[in-house]
């Protein structure tokens, strides 16, 4: 079969993606979105809004709003306009080739699957998990990734953070805000975040540690009533009550399929050029959590979606001028 050519193919269906969906498909350039599969219970089309529950920053939404809702209504609003959406993953790019090449499914087959005028890029991130067999069944009923966007949840609760890097840190500080208590639970004796991070966590009254631990299991059916902890000297085991934990382990951005194409930082993110989403191939566009290691929030990804599908139209009617 010949490829199927499209003036923009956008690679990812989170906050970033669809908002991209939504403009390029408004600007009518009827934009393809390959929204990924399903491949487990948490890695799901739709990005990791569909792994929370209750969101109640995303502006516009004074009582709140279910995650996946959010996304189910921002994909119905991109296909409104005109955007297809496929439940495809993309198996290998050619970023190189004009027309850009995309393959779904077999990635040695001889051609593309779908060609592109411009690709936008929107692959996300995700948060490394601790592989418990719990995680998959509390994740947004107590367990979470993002103390920016649970930490309301846990006010005068005792909860335990995982991880002794700056991001368990930090948002250990920031959860001692709500929080009565916060264990930040670390697999060593020593932190390995900045000293600054540190003297806060260590001055602050509400944080406790849990060192040479890792949890061994999550407790609860339903919602998070505490974590078995093991102690990595000993082995002993000891229950810790709390109803809310926060993995900080760190995060992969989901940039595989870029490797060798496009230019990317220590940490595998994808390079943009400063203040735009256009990155050093003409025509390929990177944004949300894939290119944002900073920020990460629904909106900051929605708005950068946005800016991509801008500079994306302005790409191509250039190439018309
Ligand atoms: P990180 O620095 O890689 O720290 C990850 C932490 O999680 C480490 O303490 C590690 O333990 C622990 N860990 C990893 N896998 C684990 C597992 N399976 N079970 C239990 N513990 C596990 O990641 P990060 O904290 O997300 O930071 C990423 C980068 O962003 C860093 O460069 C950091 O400095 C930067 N950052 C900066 C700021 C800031 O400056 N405000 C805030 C956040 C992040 P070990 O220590 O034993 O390896």
């Amino acid at each position: 079969m010949p490829p199927t050519h499209h003036e923009v193919v956008i690679i990812g269906s989170g906050p970033a993606g669809l908002t991209a969906a939504i403009y390029t498909a408004r600007a009518d350039l009827a934009p393809l979105v390959l929204e990924g599969e399903p491949s487990s219970d948490s890695d799901q089309p739709g990005g990791q809004l569909m792994l929370t529950t209750d969101v109640e920053n995303f502006p516009g939404f004074p009582e709140g709003v279910m995650g996946p809702t959010l996304m189910t209504d921002m994909r119905a609003q991109a296909v409104r306009f005109g955007a297809k959406v496929e439940t495809v993953k993309a198996s290998r790019v050619d970023l190189a080739s004009t027309p850009i090449g995309i393959w779904i499914g077999d990635p040695d087959a001889a051609e593309a699957t779908h060609t592109a005028d411009a690709v936008i890029i929107s692959t996300g991130a995700r948060s490394v998990m601790l592989g418990l067999e719990a995680e998959e069944r509390l994740i947004g009923h107590g367990l979470s990734t993002c103390a920016t966007c649970d930490g309301f949840f846990f006010r005068d609760q005792e909860i335990a953070v995982v991880g002794g890097g700056d991001s368990s840190l930090e948002e250990a500080t920031f959860l001692t805000k709500f929080a009565s208590k916060v264990t930040i639970v670390h697999r060593r004796d020593e932190l390995r975040a900045s000293k600054i991070m540190q003297n806060r966590a260590f001055e602050n009254p509400k944080i406790e540690f849990a060192w040479n631990s890792v949890v061994d299991d999550v407790l609860g059916e339903e919602a998070v009533t505490g974590v078995r902890l093991r102690d990595t000297v000993t082995g002993d085991l000891r229950d810790l009550p709390v109803t809310g934990l926060f993995i900080a382990i760190g995060h992969r951005p989901n940039t595989d399929l870029f490797t060798g194409q496009l230019a990317m930082d220590d940490n595998g993110y994808l390079l943009t050029h400063p203040d735009r989403s256009t990155t050093d191939i003409p025509g390929v566009f990177a944004c949300g959590d894939v290119q944002d290691h900073t920020y990460r929030q629904a909106i900051t990804a929605a708005a950068s979606g946005c800016m991509a599908a801008i500079d994306a139209e302005r790409w191509l009617q250039s190439r018309h001028d």
